[in-house]
């Protein structure tokens, strides 16, 4: 390996030495090149940086944090997330979802259970920090408190064509065949692709430390409310002695989310216990027609706007869409020109759309039914048992959103039809059917 397992340059060096195809340039550069850099550590930038390290590449991961470090996140796991999980992967449960209550902004609470598993809980900073020492263990050197500020792909800093200069705060420059911007909802390198949303969301989140009598009446079992403010929802997901609680709703509507989340709290009856961590972190999803790439720099997971727009669910999306942008990443860095770099970004661009952008599409229209009407979806999911099943076999990974609606005839025939009356928005909200009046969250029923 060139560099030491700081990412700094070694004696074997010399073979990454930028060459002089340009030579106006290249004489004056000695820096070594990477094949591959990522930028960040979380879910998305872990798989990227172990799918081009166990192909071999010399990869550079940089982190702007300390690891272990804290992510606001549910840390639900639910069935694509753990098929995307690089081979040999131990998954750091803190505890395995049999049962779901659902209620409607706090009224008509039903359980429902299930024998088999229908998703598993993570704390994140133990599961992201499993991931990155799974990419050090196929190669990748990491560089943890190393803050990205830019990348350059023209200009005095990029020694040829072929190569991508990543700029670090303090001015230090690190070279790349391929960069992989994997930076998080805020990110930079999102900025440089030039990536545009067309939804954003402020998630906010307690840890709330419990004491053992509430951590076994919630062992098992998590919380879905269907939020006050359109398309939001509130959950609880326990992890051994904590309970994460948490809120979402679309940007803008700071207070009342803000608001949301401690009725919800006062209302569990967890007013009480002192939260560890408060903290708040944006969601954002792609425009359909946002880019995905510009030039060497590929972005993906929630720098790349990659997330389930209804559900707001995203290590999945991560871990996908980094696996797909290291591998392609890997190819990028061997183009040797223009042209061949940009059909490889041009093919990572059609495998994200094809999958998860299918899967975004449906969430979409999922996420604008929900919005006018939470009370239809919790009728179907409390009291009819094909819409439990359906939930059960999506959050379990049997099926997705976009598979349920293109392999089921009446899935499909439901949703368009509810997308022709949100259309036509003709039918009033109060026409909705009511959802039925269900016994108490305790008294559910098993699958
Ligand atoms: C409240 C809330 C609850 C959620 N719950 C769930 C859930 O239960 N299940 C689920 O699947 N999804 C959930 N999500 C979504 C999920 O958290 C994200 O989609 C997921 O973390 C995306 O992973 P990522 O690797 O793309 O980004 P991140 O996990 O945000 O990682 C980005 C990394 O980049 C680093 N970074 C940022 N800028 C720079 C820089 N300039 N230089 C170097 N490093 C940088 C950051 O420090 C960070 O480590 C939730 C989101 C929120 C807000």
């Amino acid at each position: 390996m060139p560099f030491d397992n700081r990412g700094h340059r070694s004696d074997q060096e010399q073979k990454h030495i930028v060459s002089s195809e340009n030579a106006d340039a290249g004489s004056e550069h000695d820096e070594p090149v990477w094949d591959v850099v990522v930028v960040g550590a979380g879910p998305a930038g872990a798989s990227a940086a172990y799918a081009a390290a166990v192909a071999g590449r010399q990869v550079l991961l940089l982190e702007k944090a300390e690891l272990p470090r804290y992510k606001t996140c549910g840390g639900g796991i639910i069935g694509p997330s753990r098929d995307a999980l690089p081979p040999g992967f131990e998954l750091p449960l803190r505890d395995r979802v049999h049962a779901v209550t659902f209620s409607l902004n706090g009224k008509l609470a039903r359980t429902r259970r299930s024998k088999r598993m229908l998703f598993g809980l993570i704390n994140r900073p133990e599961f992201d920090q499993s991931l990155v020492e799974h990419a050090q263990k196929a190669g990748a050197v990491l560089r943890t408190g190393v803050s990205v500020t830019r990348v350059e792909q023209h200009g005095p800093a990029v020694p040829d064509r072929r190569t991508v200069a990543v700029v670090l705060a303090g001015g230090e420059t690190v070279l790349a065949r391929a960069v992989v911007g994997a930076d998080g909802s805020a990110s930079r390198i999102g900025a440089h692709v030039g990536v545009k949303l067309d939804q954003v969301d402020l998630g906010l989140e307690s840890e709330i430390p419990v004491p053992p009598p509430v951590a076994e009446d919630w062992a098992g079992r998590v919380l879905i409310d269907w939020g006050p403010l359109p398309g939001s929802y509130g959950w609880v997901f326990p992890k051994g002695d904590t309970l994460t609680v948490g809120v979402i709703s679309a940007r803008g509507e700071g207070a009342a989310t803000k608001r949301y989340l401690e009725d919800f709290i006062a209302r569990l009856g967890l007013a009480g216990f002192e939260p560890s961590v408060s903290s708040g972190h944006l969601t954002r999803c792609r425009s359909d027609d946002s880019p995905l790439s510009r030039g060497r720099v590929l972005v993906c997971g929630d720098a790349a706007g990659l997330l389930e727009p209804w559900t707001r669910e995203g290590i999945s999306f991560a871990l996908r869409s980094g696996r797909l942008a290291g591998e392609w990443a890997v190819r990028i860095s061997e183009a040797h020109d223009a042209v061949d770099a940009r059909r490889q970004a041009l093919n990572y661009a059609f495998a994200i759309k094809a999958g998860l952008g299918v899967e975004m599409g449906v969430g979409r229209r999922m996420l604008a039914i929900f919005e006018r009407r939470p009370g239809l979806l919790h009728a179907a999911i409390t009291g009819l048992r094909p819409a439990w099943n359906a939930f059960a076999d999506i959050a379990r990974g049997s099926t997705s959103l976009a598979g349920l609606v293109r392999t089921h005839p009446l899935a499909r025939r439901a949703l368009d039809l509810l997308d022709r009356r949100q259309a036509g928005a003709a039918v009033p909200e109060e026409s909705a059917p009511e959802p039925e009046t269900v016994p108490g969250a305790g008294a559910g029923t098993r699958e």
